[in-house]
This record gives C-alpha cells, structure tokens and sequence, in this order.
C-alpha cells in the first residue's frame, strides 16, 4: 500500500471516543475528524478496541484514513502513564486479556471512589451508570459527568480541578501494568507503541527518563511530543531523548469531544513518521478510504 493515499490531509493520531471517555460514538468523531479537514486519525480509546468496527466503517464513509489504536494504561511507582499503542492485532490473547484486567479494575476503583464521595456528596454509582454507555472503559470522566449532572460541578475540568483530584482525599488508583510489560505486549500483538504525553510533571518524567533506554531496547517506537499537555522545559528533554534512543516523535490533540478543551488536529505528526510507523506494524494495516 503506497502511503500517498494516507497524506491527504493532516494527521492526528490521538483521539476519545464514547468507548472510553469522549463525549463522541466513533463513527460521530471519524466524521468531526473529516469535516476538521484531517486526511487521517487514530481512534485511541484507553484500554480497549471496541470502537474500531465502527470507526472503521465511518472512515470508508467519510473518505477519512483510520488507524486503530488504544491507549493503554500503564503505572509506574505511584504514578500513572499512558502508553499509545497502534496497529496491533486486537485479537491477540495476551492483550486481550490484560486490556480486560484493566478495565475490571477501573470498574471496582470506580465504584469505590464513588462509595467515598458518596460520604460528602450526593452521588451514587447508578449516577455513574447513566453517564457511561454499556461496555465502555470507566474513568473519573464518567464520575466528573455524574456530578455535574448532579449539579455538584459546573464542568468537568472543574471536578478533576476539585473533588477528583488526587488532593481531595476520594482519589483512588487501580490496576495497570508496568510501562516495559505494557512494550512487550504491544509488540508481540504486532503493535507499535509510542508514549502518550511523556512531560506533564517532573517527577514522573525524571523516572520515565532513567528507564528510557530499557523502553526503547523492548520496541518502543516513540514519544508523543507535540501535546498540550507537555511542559515546555520537559518537549527539550524529550527532543534529546529521543535522539539518543533513535525514537520518533509525534504530536496529536488528545480529543476528548466536548470533555476537554483540545481540538481536533491542534497538534499533528509528520507523514513520514507515520510512514514508519505503519512499516513497523505487524498486526494489522490503516483502514485506507477509498
Ligand atoms: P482516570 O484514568 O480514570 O484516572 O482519569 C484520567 C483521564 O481523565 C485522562 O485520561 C483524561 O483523559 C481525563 N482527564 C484528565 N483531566 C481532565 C480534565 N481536566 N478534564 C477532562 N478530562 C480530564
Ligand atoms: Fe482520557
Ligand atoms: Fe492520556
Ligand atoms: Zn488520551
């Protein structure tokens, strides 16, 4: 498949759908993707691929590329890191099964956050319920809906700002692999895996840092740089690790529909990185529109 029928637009390989916690169903972000002038996008849902069949079928439809990804969750010490992964086989058994692990824990770390709040606030688990469509992984943006529509909060961001912060004392975390077994999983699925914004707060990325070369010897591919997230101190850090561990670097929006502020193509990765990274995958290809 030559890449020319890929580049026709800008390329955004970082987005939510309402299979994690967009406020989006797949097919309704492939077509945003396209009407916001993008040639291609990655649907990358944390911990699962249930929104792949759909936006694959709406990315022929809209005349958009789609690369199927995942963003999965990962942990290292105390603090949690997200790992993209694209391209993989969705069917492989390793993965499936750990994704499954992933999203069971969030459920119970879910409820039981909710059972501590529930002490303070008046919020109750079917509140979560009716903010998260079935099978969906849950995350505190399912919560942050629930108290905003309870009237608790105005916004999301002022709920993760507030009673979901970890400061707040109802903040629980869950389950996740290791960022190096989360690697190996990924490429033994045929995937690619690129660190999801790897800047956000020194004391993690001076962890990530010792552990680079480690990361980077099991396959990692890269380390998403260009996000609004990334402080501007940590994007030289990373631009220098990057050389020296021979990694590519990309840049995505992290879409969230109307959960978040970032905008479709706001950051975007170069054709001839994604180029490389579709060379390396082994599990499956992009899903070319016409
Ligand atoms: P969790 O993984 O359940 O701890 O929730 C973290 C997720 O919440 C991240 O993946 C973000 O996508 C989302 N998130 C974090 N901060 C905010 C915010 N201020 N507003 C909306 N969503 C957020
Ligand atoms: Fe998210
Ligand atoms: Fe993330
Ligand atoms: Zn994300």
């Amino acid at each position: 498949m030559s890449s020319d029928r890929l580049f026709r637009g800008p390329i955004d390989l970082h987005t939510h759908s309402r299979v994690s916690d967009g406020t989006e169903s797949p097919a309704q972000l492939v077509r945003a993707a396209a009407e916001a002038g993008l040639g291609t996008v990655a649907l990358t849902d944390h911990d699962s691929t249930a929104g792949w069949a759909e936006a694959s079928t709406a990315a022929v439809g809209n005349g958009i590329t789609l690369i199927p990804g995942m963003e999965l969750s990962t942990r290292v010490e105390w603090s949690s890191v997200h790992m993209l992964a694209y391209l993989f086989d969705p069917n492989n058994a390793k993965l499936v099964a750990e994704t499954a692990r992933i999203r069971e824990a969030r459920l119970h770390r879910a409820e039981e956050m909710v059972a501590r709040i529930g002490r303070d606030y008046d919020l109750e688990w079917d509140d979560v319920v009716a903010q998260t469509d079935p099978g969906s992984t849950v995350g505190r943006p399912h919560i942050a809906d629930a108290l905003v529509a309870r009237g608790l909060v105005g916004t999301r961001s002022e709920a993760f700002e507030g009673i979901l912060h970890w400061r707040a004392g109802y903040y629980q975390p869950h389950y996740a692999p290791d960022p190096l077994a989360a690697i190996e999983l990924v490429v033994a699925a045929g995937g690619v895996p690129v660190m999801a914004h790897p800047a956000t707060r020194s004391r993690t990325d001076v962890a990530l840092e010792g552990r680079m070369r480690s990361y980077a010897d099991a396959g990692l591919f890269g380390l998403e740089i260009d996000h609004r997230e990334n402080t501007p101190e940590g994007r030289v850090r990373l631009r220098a690790l990057a050389a020296k561990y021979g990694l590519a670097l990309t840049g995505s929006s992290d879409y969230h529909g109307e959960g978040k502020p970032n905008r479709l193509g706001e950051n975007t990765t170069a054709p001839e990185v994604v180029d490389a990274l579709i060379a390396r995958a082994t599990g499956i290809t992009p899903v070319y529109a016409g």
